[in-house]
């Protein structure tokens, strides 16, 4: 059996935090509650938690700036952001703030329990079932994907990539030779498909691929497979 998860809510509106916490206490989650942006930072900095559902609108530091402050950590935690701005929304997707996935309000429990499910089930699948510590990865000669520090190195040099850059990279290495198509990969690493985000896919793959290939424009990692999406290369 699982532990049970830890989550917090940052949310100024008591009401609305009240509602949230009852909600995710049915899926056995132990929750916090901080109601500004500034507790809410400096609770997840304290502590490890598995999920952050963060508010956009916060007096002071605002939900942007504490995804932002979180993703500058090493340690990964998941952020669901729910908040009634679309436009804001749009940014944190398109600055690839780092949040996970994204609901807007006014939702529904059944969306919220379904969002919070599948971030959980994509978490556990992408650190490998549970949380249990996973050796480093070597594909070939020169790329090592260490799960437990999100580290990359390719040729021994360390890698900066983004969270989902990484969890991409991770999910082709763990299945090389699988043939994933772009709704596949936005399923299983965005957690949603929303019409529109197949060139984020392309996005990604692109920068990925400048970052680990040693010819971006003949990759021999991730290839391409034409008409359907990509697959990491099996052979060494
Ligand atoms: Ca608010």
């Amino acid at each position: 059996m699982r532990a049970r998860r830890n989550v917090l809510i940052v949310e100024d509106e008591p009401e609305v935090a009240g509602a949230l916490k009852r909600q995710l206490e049915e899926l056995s989650c132990s929750v916090e509650v901080a109601l500004s942006g500034d507790v809410g930072l400096s609770m997840a900095l304290g502590k490890p938690f598995d999920l952050i559902v963060l508010d956009i609108m916060l007096p002071g530091l605002d939900g942007l700036e504490v995804c932002r402050r979180l993703r500058v950590r090493q340690t990964y935690t998941p952020v669901l952001i729910v908040s009634a701005r679309t436009s804001e929304i749009d940014k944190v997707l398109g600055l690839e703030m780092g949040a996970d996935d994204y609901l807007t309000k006014p939702y529904s429990a059944a969306e919220l329990v379904a969002r919070v499910r599948s971030i959980f089930r994509r978490v556990d699948a992408l650190s490998g079932q549970g949380g249990t510590v996973h050796e480093p990865l070597r594909i070939g000669d020169a790329l090592t994907i260490d799960p437990g520090s999100r580290e990359v190195t390719v040729r021994g040099k360390p890698v900066v990539l983004t969270q989902k850059e990484y969890d991409l990279l991770l999910l082709f290495a763990h299945n090389p030779g699988r043939v994933y198509s772009r709704s596949q990969l936005l399923d299983a690493v965005w957690g949603y498909s929303h019409d529109g985000y197949d060139h984020a896919v392309e996005c990604h793959i692109n920068r990925l691929r400048a970052k680990i290939e040693d010819d971006p424009s003949r990759p021999r990692l991730l290839l391409t497979v034409w008409g359907v999406g990509y697959k990491f290369s099996s052979a060494d």
